[in-house]
């Protein structure tokens, strides 16, 4: 458990520039910055002892006043099945989060999380059951990806906000961490491949294409007649199908990006073939691709569709002239599949919305 480190301050927070104005601050040349931004994100530095193109004295002024790392790694669960990892991290105030690398042939996803928990209460989701706790900073979401990098098999080709939390209602420090996480100087991630997935925050899916940011967008659409997903989604309350439509076909007019669209399969729920047509329907103004994700079942509420129906939705949707893929399910029996990162936060209660 790590207290002093609250008293430090946080490097991974600071963009390159702001890096140099703190150097500055503590009366170091600027040029240091550069060597300090790559043992940062080249070497994976977890403190300064060992960043030997600085002076001695110069270190211990440095690992006085600032840290690395706020995050402490308190367990691991391997999938035997697919080598699945689940990460759960001990936060500098005693919180937890959970973030998942996923292996698919030359695929190494890092699925990361934006907040401790989500407000959202979508009724699928174990995150949701959590209720919300508070915001991730931009360190640390960058800290998930540098440690998950020093344990992976592989260097990550793709980066998705698809672990705890709505990453459209953390955008800020979501989009800093991302422009972190893709600065040329450091990691160099490609931008195209840092997606972030929202459930339909309509406002936040038209302030994502005015910021210009070059990442990818994901849309857990999940059902598309609204009484069904208002039922399984309370989010589309306050953000209807038509609302949602209307901020999605502004963001692809404003970007000109493709749009990914998730949809999870609920036995009963939203996998007829009204619910299939309303979804050829919904989008079909878009350039898109659909990504079917049979339901990893919490209850029996919930239940997963069999693996023929999922392929009788995937080919009825693919006729239709619809890009559509079926998630694999990996690391479902190391909860580390999609809506199953659910951490014990001390049995703190978080917050959840209500839009009724
Ligand atoms: N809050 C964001 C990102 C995190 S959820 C969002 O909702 O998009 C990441 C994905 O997991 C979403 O597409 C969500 O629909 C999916 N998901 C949640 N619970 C699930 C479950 N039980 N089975 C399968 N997918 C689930
Ligand atoms: Fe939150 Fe996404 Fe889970 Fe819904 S699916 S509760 S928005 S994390």
């Amino acid at each position: 458990m790590q207290t002093n480190n609250l008293a430090k301050t946080y490097l991974l927070n600071h963009s390159r520039d702001e890096l140099v104005q703190f150097v500055n601050s503590i009366g170091i040349e600027n040029y240091r910055a550069d060597q300090l931004f790559k043992g940062i994100y080249h070497q994976l530095l977890p403190d300064f002892n060992n960043l030997t193109t600085l002076s001695k004295e110069l270190r211990k002024k440095l690992n006085d006043s600032t840290t690395l790392r706020t995050m402490v790694l308190t367990k691991t669960t391997k999938s035997i099945h697919d080598n699945t990892t689940k990460f759960l991290w001990l936060l500098a105030d005693g919180l937890k989060i959970e973030s998942v690398i996923i292996y698919e042939g030359k695929r190494t996803t890092f699925c990361i999380s934006s907040q401790v928990g989500c407000a959202l209460d979508c009724k699928f989701c174990a995150t949701g059951k959590m209720g919300f706790l508070r915001n991730l900073s931009p360190g640390e979401i960058v800290e998930q990806v540098l440690l998950m990098k020093e344990r992976a098999e592989n260097p990550p080709t793709n980066i998705v906000f698809m672990g705890m939390g709505e990453p459209l209602l953390n955008l800020n420090k979501v989009l800093k961490a991302s422009f972190l996480l893709s600065d040329p100087e450091g990691l160099a991630f490609p931008r195209k491949r840092i997606t972030i997935s929202t459930s339909g925050i309509a406002s936040g899916i038209r302030k994502l294409a005015d910021s210009d940011a070059p990442f990818s967008l994901a849309v857990s659409l999940n059902a598309a007649i609204e009484e069904k997903r208002r039922r399984i989604m309370p989010v589309s309350i306050k953000y209807p199908l038509d609302e949602l439509k209307r901020s999605i076909k502004y963001y692809v007019e404003k970007t000109g990006k493709r749009v990914t669209f998730e949809y999870i399969l609920i036995a009963g729920k939203n996998d007829s073939k009204e619910d299939a047509d309303m979804l050829v329907k919904f989008t079909h103004s878009f350039p898109c691709k659909i990504n079917l994700i049979p339901c990893n079942s919490l209850d029996e509420e919930y239940p997963a569709p069999t693996p023929s129906h999922v392929k009788w939705f995937s080919d009825y949707v693919h006729e239709k002239h619809r890009t559509v893929t079926v998630r694999l399910r990996k690391g479902w029996e190391i909860q580390a599949a999609c809506g199953q990162l659910y951490s014990e936060n001390n049995s703190k209660k978080g917050s959840k919305v209500s839009f009724v």
